[in-house]
């Protein structure tokens, strides 16, 4: 069975060797280092979580959520270079919240949270990815929200993504997803696509094609791109000396 996520699916796409050191030579453990906007992220989305899961509608304040983000931070606090830096990265995840709190509308409860889930394509094939939350519309279908906590780059949106995300959350809820979106919490940004049965059995389709082309692949070739500069693999890349000069260059 070949478990694939949107994540992973676009790694291979953007680099086919950086995905064979994480998922055919599994050697994330030797080789990722912890990154502080990771750690941040994650402290968010967590907090985010323990906010709808514990508060009722009338609790949801800034004052709870913050204190619920405070009591993630101090379960994991690696990646960050000083304390200054910490405090840096805290004060970015502080100010995410209260513009969250903000503009959200407190009286909607999430009809799903922050969790894995997934389906079954066929009997070879699965889709999973992690769901930030989904939302019940006006009329009664879904509307699958993906939190971000980095500014918005266009690298960072796959409408493919937003796709495969709005049909596991169909098949699990069993009831339609028609809009699925990416809310970059920094500045309030949203990006949203609406969602078409056409669109999603097209989805599948590429998924399938991609995950073939994975499963013939030989050469895994390392592909310079601009997330070099943050590969744990570098070190080991034998594309490292171009890299290298490419950075220094500020090609990447
Ligand atoms: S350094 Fe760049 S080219 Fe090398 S594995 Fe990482 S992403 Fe790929």
């Amino acid at each position: 069975m070949f478990k694939a996520s949107p994540f992973k699916l676009r790694m291979y796409e953007t680099c086919p060797q950086q995905y064979k050191f994480s998922y055919i030579d599994h050697l994330d453990k030797e080789y990722k280092k912890p990154k502080p906007y990771l750690t941040m992220g994650a402290h968010v989305h967590n907090a985010l979580k323990d906010f709808y899961e514990q508060l009722e509608p009338e609790d949801r304040t800034y004052e709870r959520l913050e204190k619920m983000l405070r009591k993630r931070w101090l379960e994991n606090r690696k990646g960050f270079a000083t304390r200054e830096d910490e405090a840096k990265w805290g004060v970015k995840a502080l100010n995410m919240l209260r513009l969250f709190v903000h503009r959200m509308d407190m009286q909607v409860t999430p009809v799903m949270l922050e969790d894995y889930y997934d389906i079954e394509v066929d009997p070879t094939l699965k889709i999973l990815g992690r769901i930030d939350r989904a939302d019940q519309l006006e009329d009664g279908t879904l509307h699958v929200i993906d939190y971000k906590t980095g500014k918005y780059t266009p690298d960072d949106v796959s409408n493919l993504q937003l796709i495969l995300y709005a049909l596991i959350v169909s098949a699990n809820q069993k009831r339609p997803v028609t809009k699925a979106s990416y809310l970059f919490l920094p500045t309030w940004e949203w990006h949203s696509v609406d969602i078409s049965q056409e669109e999603a059995e097209a989805a599948v389709d590429l998924v399938k094609e991609q995950v073939e082309q994975i499963r013939q692949e030989k050469e895994f070739t390392p592909t310079p791109n601009t997330y070099c500069k943050s590969c744990d693999y570098l070190p080991i890349c034998p594309a490292r000396a171009q890299v290298e000069v490419m950075i220094e260059a500020g090609e990447l």
